[in-house]
């Protein structure tokens, strides 16, 4: 089955799971710009990042034969530095315009603090004045209900955003409810250690319905599993689901999702 992951960080992944996941049946990715794993010193340091992200990443994958999407913005953890992110949010229009960017992401909370609330808001804010589809990252674990709150909270005060082109990500069982509730388009990311597991994300569809539900497998450096969105898709069918209910969640509702981005064309393989 053709599917897209909408959620996945390839810089730090090799070019033999560009292959593998292109021989799963991959036609597709989307890569929110994320945290380095050391905190950047300048600008110029997300300026390159971006630039990886908006050239050199999309050919990377093309030579598998996979689109590559991608999102801009200073993340959660970097956002304590205030200083810092209000100059790389001043930048990112320099790249807002480059095929394949679906809009700002993935922002969000790390540790629920009020600098990086202030940065959120902002980010908000850049994306409303220049008409941008919205990715956020949710918190991890004991952080992860306060935090989305904080965000939902922040989200529905602005009456600027249009609810159905802002994806919240890595939610879980008392999370889901909450963001599906409000209109916003929900993200559950498959991995081998916390967030969910195929299974898990099998009930929340059995539960919630495929209505703007997508999964991922946020593949990265740490422990994660590029492949996890065929694993659900093998979870779904030993549960017997019907395929159009499968290729729903893990290929048509990314196509609509990311649809509404300017910067999405898409070459479908079903037209090839
Ligand atoms: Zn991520």
């Amino acid at each position: 089955m053709y599917y897209i992951d909408p959620h996945i960080h390839m810089v730090s992944r090799t070019t033999d799971d560009y292959e593998t996941l292109a021989k799963m049946g991959c036609v597709a990715v989307s890569e929110p710009a994320f945290w380095a794993g050391y905190d950047r010193g300048s600008v110029d340091g997300f300026r390159d990042y971006f630039e990886q992200l908006t050239a050199f990443e999309p050919k990377r994958a093309g030579w598998y034969g996979i689109q590559h999407f991608t999102w801009l913005c200073i993340n959660a953890k970097e956002a304590e530095n205030v200083a810092l992110s209000r100059e790389v949010i001043a930048m990112i229009p320099e790249f807002l315009d480059r095929p394949g960017v679906l809009g700002i992401g993935e922002i969000g909370l790390n540790k629920n603090t009020r600098n990086e609330a202030t940065v959120f808001l902002e980010h908000i804010d850049l994306a409303v004045k220049t008409n941008e589809q919205i990715l956020i990252h949710t918190p991890h674990l004991e952080d992860k209900y306060q935090g989305t709150r904080m965000i939902l909270d922040m989200l529905t005060g602005d009456g600027r955003l249009q609810r159905d082109r802002v994806l919240v990500d890595h939610v879980e069982e008392h999370t889901v409810g909450l963001v599906l509730d409000q209109g916003f388009w929900a993200g559950m990311t498959l991995y081998p250690v916390s967030k969910c597991t195929p299974q898990r994300a099998c009930d929340m569809v059995e539960i919630y319905g495929p209505e703007r539900l997508l999964v991922n497998s946020a593949g990265d450096w740490g422990p994660s599993k590029p492949t996890a969105v065929p694993d659900f898709i093998m979870e779904m069918r030993k549960r017997g689901h019907a395929e159009s209910l499968i290729r729903r969640v893990v290929y048509e509702n990314p196509l609509k999702f990311f649809g509404q981005s300017r910067g999405f064309r898409f070459n479908s393989p079903l037209d090839a």
